[in-house]
């Protein structure tokens, strides 16, 4: 057997797991202080939700969607994001009645086929909300901003924050007829760029392979009706109103198809090549395309896996407050049910002083010495043995395993 996680995926543990699971308790904590509640959708849907919301002609869809039938022949895909679900959940529920302030966050696994490299994987997590029913700019803000706390909550503050407008339904189309206009007269278009110049010209923007060429790409800028100008505008005022720091970068357009109007990345140079932490936007017509009411909504997604490689390399985790382990030895075999109800009562009250303790032990069968050394390898910083003679005193013997002193206690000193 082949003892191996399929490629792209991988195991958290150690400090990983740890990291994981802080980086999700503060992201809850910040949305639920915006009022967000939280909304946990299948892994799996129907491929034709992520079709018809992602696009056809993006990427996710087009190469990256781990698509299969079941047993019934029912054509189900792997989720490759957050958005899609939470919006068929919002339709199939009706959310707009049941929570009309319209905020929900997730967090879980998405799945998709890419090229294995550090900070992209097969299997990743992200972490999301999206904000349903509002036009203001106030909530495009919020979104931002929400995003931004989440990553200085794990001690990224280095952070880049890139902003765009795409537009609406009117004024969008002639971007992107002169968009067409403006890259058929480029030579030379690699693969990609070619064959997306008729179905999705936004895309050529952010090619990596032919940026070089477009040197005087037309600007959507240009393009906003007198709307989108001001929405544009507003939510940058607000972002300036609490000093968050923001770059319009008019080549960021994103890969998905829903977009409409402001759109967000945030980048980390921390993080070399794969540089976004997160990303987001708008997308106002995606609850009425897929069936539902005429509803706004602006979201955004981060990739925990990204979050925790850059807020280790910041240093966040050399500060976490570590957990002290204790151990329990018997010099004694006797003593072994003893010492076996002090370690519950240990995990339950915590030490007299210390509640952030993790226990082990005790062994049977085993000499103290080799307990003791067993005690090392998992990196005790106290032992807590039980001798009978000790014991009859209501004592215990605490060996701090670092500066190898020891010491008698009073157990009732101790719980
Ligand atoms: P990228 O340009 O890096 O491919 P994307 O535009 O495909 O990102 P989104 O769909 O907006 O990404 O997803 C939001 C976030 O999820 C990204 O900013 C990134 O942090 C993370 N992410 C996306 N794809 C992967 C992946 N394959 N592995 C790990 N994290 C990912
Ligand atoms: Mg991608």
């Amino acid at each position: 057997m082949n003892c191996k996680a399929p490629r792209g995926t991988h195991d958290i543990f150690g400090i990983n797991a740890l990291g994981m699971s802080i980086l999700e308790q503060k992201s809850k904590q910040i949305f639920i202080k915006h009022g967000f509640e939280e909304v946990r959708t299948p892994i799996f849907e129907d491929a034709s939700l992520f079709t018809r919301s992602i696009g056809q002609t993006t990427d996710i869809v087009e190469k990256e969607m781990y698509v299969f039938e079941d047993r019934k022949g029912r054509k189900l895909a792997l989720r490759p994001e957050g958005t899609a679900s939470l919006v068929r959940a919002y339709i199939e529920h009706r959310f707009d009645v049941s929570y009309p302030s319209g905020k929900f966050f997730y967090t879980g696994e998405m799945f998709r086929y890419e090229r294995p490299q550090a900070g992209r994987y097969r299997q990743f997590h992200q972490i999301g909300a999206e904000f349903y029913g509002s036009l203001s700019p106030s909530a495009d803000a919020e979104i931002i901003l929400l995003a931004c706390d989440i990553f200085s909550s794990v001690g990224i503050n280095q952070i880049k924050v890139h902003i765009n407008s795409l537009g609406c339904q009117k004024c969008r189309p002639l971007f992107r007829a002169s968009l067409i206009k403006y890259f058929s007269s480029v030579s030379d278009l690699c693969r990609d760029c070619t064959r997306r110049l008729q179905t999705n010209p936004l895309r050529l923007l952010d090619c990596k392979i032919d940026v070089h060429k477009f040197t005087d790409v037309p600007k959507m800028e240009k393009f906003l009706c007198q709307d989108c100008k001001e929405h544009f505008n507003l939510t940058q005022t607000l972002l300036k109103s609490v000093g968050c720091a923001y770059t319009v970068d008019p080549k960021l357009v994103r890969g998905l198809d829903y977009y409409t109007r402001t759109v967000f990345e945030i980048r980390s140079d921390i993080l070399g090549a794969q540089d976004a932490l997160g990303a987001g936007g708008r997308y106002d017509n995606l609850v009425k395309e897929l069936g539902g009411q005429d509803t706004p909504v602006v979201g955004f997604a981060l990739g925990s896996e990204r979050v925790l490689i850059a807020a280790k390399k910041s240093g966040f985790f050399d500060n976490l407050n570590k957990v002290e382990k204790i151990f329990i030895a018997i010099a004694d075999q006797e003593l072994f049910s003893t010492a076996f109800a002090f370690c519950v009562k240990l995990t339950r009250n915590g030490l007299k002083g210390n509640n952030n303790i993790s226990v082990f032990g005790p062994v049977d069968n085993k000499s103290l010495t080799s307990q003791l050394k067993f005690a090392d390898k998992i990196g005790a910083a106290k032992t807590i043995v039980f001798a009978k003679d000790e014991l009859e005193e209501g004592k215990v013997l605490v060996k701090d395993m670092k500066d190898k002193t020891q010491s008698e206690v009073l157990i009732s000193a101790l719980l």
